[in-house]
């Protein structure tokens, strides 16, 4: 049976019902956060919390995130799942009138998902390389993500696993992932800015890299510097590290192998998983 929790009330997912109202469903006006569990331990907790404290603040919506989290805990107590993929959804609810401007009254939605999950190691894999038509508040985790479907489905519909983004011939993040380039013994990903999600694996990736050797750049990268990169990979909670070998257009990143470098992350990234502080 797969159990949720909507706004406090564990039950199966089944029995859950939401408004045809619902905001989120109407204008996708809400923001959602994805988690990990790992031996019972949420990965990087309380950098869910404050994305997420930070996504209501940027729509303008008042939810208690403590609240929230404890529910997570009451939900993953109730499944008893050890490993587990969480997600939250909080919208601004349902209201009689269907209007564009935020109602007098709100009461928020607040959903909450729980799966199985299996951390394993990614294999290599393909992705293609395409402009970034999504809005421009991406930092912001809006389940909006008309613009990151139809990305994922076009690399899908090419043979490929993910779509890297780019503006202004920069590179921006994938389509439901951030994105890392290995030249030598340096790790090069974009800035934080409005145009990415602060991916919370990104920042754990960051905070690990020198402990194998790796120097971490925060800059710009050029979209046709990645085929010339030694490696490439994206991060994310759910993909955990996945190596890319080909781009389309583009040919194979470097020599189309691994590296040592990414190896070693990877290694680590795997390790992190169940260190728990
Ligand atoms: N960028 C986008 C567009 C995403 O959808 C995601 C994950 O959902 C990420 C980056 C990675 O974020 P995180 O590492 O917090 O899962």
């Amino acid at each position: 049976m797969t159990w949720c929790c909507l706004n406090g009330e564990i039950m199966p997912i089944e029995q859950a019902a939401i408004s045809p109202m619902d905001r989120g469903f109407l204008f996708g006006d809400g923001v959602y956060e994805v988690m990990v569990q790992i031996d019972g331990h949420i990965r990087a907790n309380s950098l869910h919390e404050a994305r997420l404290q930070s996504s209501l603040d940027a729509i303008g919506l008042s939810v208690s995130v403590a609240d929230v989290f404890a529910d997570v805990v009451r939900l993953t107590k109730k499944t008893g799942l050890l490993n587990a993929k969480i997600y939250v959804q909080v919208t601004r609810g349902a209201s009689p009138v269907r209007d564009h401007g935020f109602p007098s009254q709100i009461s928020p939605t607040v959903f909450l998902t729980i799966t199985e999950f299996e951390a394993i190691t990614k294999k290599p894999v393909k992705a293609i390389v395409c402009p970034d038509i999504r809005w421009r508040c991406n930092s912001i985790k809006s389940v909006s993500l008309l613009g990151n479907v139809l990305l994922l489905q076009e690399a899908r519909e090419s043979g490929a696993q993910e779509a890297i983004l780019y503006r202004d011939d920069l590179v921006t993040e994938a389509s439901t992932s951030n994105v890392f380039l290995i030249r030598g013994q340096s790790l090069t990903t974009p800035p934080l800015s409005d145009l990415i999600l602060p991916g919370i694996t990104r920042h754990l990736v960051i905070e690990m890299a020198p402990t194998v050797g790796l120097d971490v750049v925060e800059e710009a990268i050029r979209v046709d510097s990645l085929p010339g990169a030694d490696g490439l990979f994206v991060s994310s909670s759910t993909r955990g590290l996945m190596p890319i070998v080909e781009l389309d257009p583009g040919g194979l990143v470097g020599n189309g192998q691994l590296t040592e470098a990414f190896v070693a992350l990877q290694a680590a990234y795997d390790e992190r998983l169940h260190y728990h502080e």
